[in-house]
C-alpha cells in the first residue's frame, strides 16, 4: 500500500482508534489530519505523528457541527490544494435502556456519530468528485450490525452508517470514489476501558480469539480499503472482531 500525496481526513482522532489510523495511513505515506472536538488532543496526536518525520496539521472541530466541518475541509484545501480520504472515525456512547434513555442522550449520540458522517462526506465529496479519486472510510461497530442491550441509540447510529455507506457508495461509483465500512467487535480503547472488569473476562470467554482487537487491528483495514489496491471494492462492510461475529 502506497498513499504517498494523498490528503487523509480521520475525524476524532485525538485518541483511541482514530489516532491509531492517523498514524497509520501516515506510515503509508499519506498527510494526515487529525480531527478532534479537544484541541490539545488533536495537537497531541498530530506532533507524533511528525515526530516520525511524517506530514500532518491538527484541526479542532466538533463533527456534529455544519459549521465546524465546513470550516474545517476549508482549511484543508487551502493548506494542500485537496482532499483524497475521510475516515468517519468520530462516535461516543451514552449507554441507558430505551425506558429510561433522554431525548438529549439519543440525539448527541446519532449527532456525533451518524450525522456527523453525512455532513464530512457531503463536505468533501465536491473536491472528490471534481478529481475522479477518493475514499470514505465509516467506522461502524458490531453493535450495528447485531444490536446491544442498553445501546439502541449507539447501535441506530453505526447501523445508520452501514446503510449510508451502501446508498453513497452506489450514488458515487462511477467516480471512482468508494465507500466501505469497517465493524469492530470489542477493542482495547478509553470506549471499553469504562466497561467493569467482569463484564470484560466475560466477553472474553465469549470472542473466539480470546481477546479485545487494538486500535492498529483496525487502522490496518482502514489502510487497506484507503488503497488504490482496493478499488474495485465498495459499499461493503468488514466486520474486525476476533470471530465473535453474531454474538
Ligand atoms: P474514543 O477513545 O472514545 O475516541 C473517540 C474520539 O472521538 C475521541 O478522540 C473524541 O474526542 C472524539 N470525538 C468525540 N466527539 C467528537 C466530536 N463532536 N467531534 C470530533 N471528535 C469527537 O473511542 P474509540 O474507541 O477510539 O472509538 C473510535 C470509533 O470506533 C468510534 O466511532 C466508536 O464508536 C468506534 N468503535 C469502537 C469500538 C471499541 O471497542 N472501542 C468498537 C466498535 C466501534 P475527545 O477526546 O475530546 O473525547
Amino acid at each position: 500500500m502506497d498513499l504517498t500525496n494523498k490528503v487523509a481526513l480521520v475525524t476524532g482522532s485525538g485518541r483511541g482508534i482514530g489516532q491509531a489510523i492517523g498514524m497509520k495511513l501516515s506510515e503509508v505515506g499519506a498527510t494526515v489530519v487529525i480531527n478532534d472536538v479537544d484541541e490539545a488532543a488533536a495537537n497531541q496526536a498530530a506532533e507524533l505523528i511528525k515526530s516520525q518525520q511524517h506530514q500532518s496539521l491538527a484541526i479542532a472541530a466538533d463533527v456534529s457541527s455544519a459549521d465546524d466541518i465546513n470550516r474545517m475541509v476549508e482549511t484543508i484545501k487551502r493548506t494542500y490544494g485537496k482532499i483524497d480520504i475521510l475516515v468517519n472515525n468520530a462516535g461516543i456512547s451514552r449507554d441507558k435502556l430505551v425506558m429510561v434513555m433522554s431525548d438529549e442522550d439519543w440525539d448527541k449520540v446519532l449527532n456525533i456519530s451518524l450525522k456527523s458522517a453525512f455532513l464530512c462526506s457531503r463536505a468533501v465529496l465536491r473536491y472528490m468528485v471534481k478529481q475522479r479519486w477518493g475514499r470514505i472510510i465509516n467506522i461502524s461497530s458490531l453493535a450495528g450490525v447485531v444490536g446491544n442491550a442498553g445501546q439502541a441509540n449507539y447501535a441506530s447510529a453505526k447501523a445508520g452508517l452501514i446503510g449510508f455507506t451502501k446508498s453513497l457508495a452506489k450514488e458515487i461509483a462511477s467516480r471512482n470514489i468508494t465507500v466501505n465500512a469497517v465493524a469492530p467487535g470489542f477493542i482495547d480503547t478509553d470506549m471499553t476501558q469504562k466497561l467493569d472488569d467482569k463484564y470484560k473476562d466475560e466477553l472474553k470467554k465469549r470472542i473466539p480469539s480470546g481477546t479485545f482487537g487494538s486500535p492498529r487491528d483496525v487502522a490496518e483495514a482502514v489502510a487497506f480499503f484507503a488503497s488504490d489496491e482496493a478499488g474495485y471494492i465498495t459499499g461493503q462492510v468488514l466486520n474486525i472482531d476476533g470471530g465473535i461475529g453474531g454474538l
